[in-house]
This record gives structure tokens, sequence and C-alpha cells, in this order.
């Protein structure tokens, strides 16, 4: 069971970071994926991929994060992304829900890290929100010169959905599905999405599962939840989760590149 997102640099994980992962794969998971969402995360990331066995990092700058995108932090995302711990280039994307960088530093960020990622033939780990016309239209034109493409928390429509999965892109599904408040409407996508697909991922340490019984005592999501998750969206889909453990598992290795 590989979990595709886990932001292991989170200060949430400063005191007990080596227990979280060791724990994670206690309870069943066979590597992770570690987000790096801007310059100095992705450099921490890497080092946790070389720290910890059967563990690679992303590296890139996060829609939130394009305003500090400059000709430097590109040339050091290039030199990291290059290294071979480094499977994907991101989290990178657009993200108008909250436009924390102007929509036009958004877009030009996420324009170079596909460039990026297509001289390096490194796939892409992608964040939309909010954003679907604008990061299909700016993602498009690539998709025949990258490896490889994974949309990281899919959270939206049916038809946005339908559109990611025409395009071929990997659809990453999170414990928000297991929100009863907000996940009953991709709740309801998850039979549309191919096996040979999907990919599953906690995005620890945010989005704890609000079904998990019982209720932890903390509000932190750790990866030791991703068997949880994947119980969840085989159960959704009217599936067996061993058999979904294993396809997911084929899927995170041949998009990335890695065994484990
Ligand atoms: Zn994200």
């Amino acid at each position: 069971m590989f979990d595709i997102g886990v932001n292991l640099t989170s200060a949430q994980f400063a005191r007990d970071r080596d227990e979280v992962v060791s724990e994670a794969f206690a309870a069943g998971l066979s590597g992770m994926l570690i987000t790096g969402t801007n310059r100095h995360e992705s450099e921490e990331a890497c080092g946790l991929a070389l720290r910890y066995k059967n563990c690679w990092s992303t590296a890139g700058v996060h829609p939130h994060d394009s305003s500090s995108w400059t000709p430097e932090v590109e040339q050091a995302i290039r030199e990291m992304a290059a290294r071979p711990q480094v499977v994907a280039v991101g989290e990178c994307g657009l993200d108008f829900n909250r436009n924390f960088s102007t929509p036009a530093e958004q877009e030009s960020a996420f324009s170079a890290q596909l460039a990026l990622a297509a001289s390096l033939n490194k796939p892409v780990f992608l964040h939309c929100r909010d954003a679907h016309e604008r990061f299909m239209a700016l993602l498009s034109p690539w998709l025949d010169k990258l490896p490889g493409a994974v949309v990281h928390c899919f959270t939206g429509t049916r038809a946005e959905l339908e559109a990611c999965l025409a395009r071929g892109l990997y659809i990453g599904i999170t414990g928000w599905v297991c929100d009863e408040r907000r996940g009953l409407g991709l709740r309801e996508l998850l039979p549309l999405i191919p096996a040979e697909r999907l990919l599953i991922e906690t995005d620890a340490p945010y989005l704890l599962p609000r079904d998990l019984s019982p209720k932890p005592a903390s509000r932190r999501n750790v990866p030791a939840h991703l068997p949880h998750i994947l119980e969840r969206i085989a159960y959704w889909r009217g599936e067996v989760s061993d058999e979904l453990e294993q396809i997911t598992d084929e899927n995170a290795k041949r998009l990335f590149g890695i065994d484990f």
C-alpha cells in the first residue's frame, strides 16, 4: 500500500517523525511519496526520502507559494528534480479557492514547472482547486510530452473527473471521501474511476478521515490511516480492498518509475 501524498516536512511531525514513519509501515504501508511544496520544503522532502526506506519525494512549488517563483527557484527545483529519489515535479497547479498567490503568479509558476518536468521526463504531481478550466488549458499542451500526471486530492465534479480521465490523468483520492459533510459527491464518483488510474493518499497531516472509529485523540492525520482510506474506497467501489491495494501499488510503480 503506497501513500502518494504525505506532507512529512510539516512542523506537525517535527517531534515524532521517525515514529510516524515506522507506525505507517507497521500499519501495512509499503512506501510513500513525500510532498515538496516550495524550494525549502522540497529540499527537506528530498532529505527525508533519503533517510527512510521505500520513500521518495517530489520537488516543486505549490500554487499557494507561486509568488516565490524566480529563476533561482526554478534552477534549484530543476537540480533537485534530477535526483533519483525525486520522482515527480510538484506539487504544482492552480488554486483559485484561496489565491494566496495571484492567479497570474500561479499560472506562470505552473506553466514553468510543466516545461521543466517535460524537459526532465518526470511525471507531475498536480493540485487543482476551483480552477478546472484554466488548469486543463495550461496542462493539455504538455500531456504528450510528460511521462504521466496525477491530480492529487481530487475533489471536483463528475464533468471535471471525466475530463481528467479523457486526458489520461491519474486520480488521487484522499480521506476527503470519508467526510460525511462534503465527501458525498466524491463518493458517488468513485466507481467511475478505472482502477488502473486510481491512486490513494492521506495528504497527512491534513484531512484526517472523519469516520475513524474510535475517533483519534489528535486531529493530525498520519500515513498509518491509509489502510482505512483504502478500505472505504474499495467498499464504495464495490471491490475487494486487497485487490485494489495491488492495483494501486502497480499504478504508483508505473507512474513514478519506482519499485517497493
Ligand atoms: Zn494539494
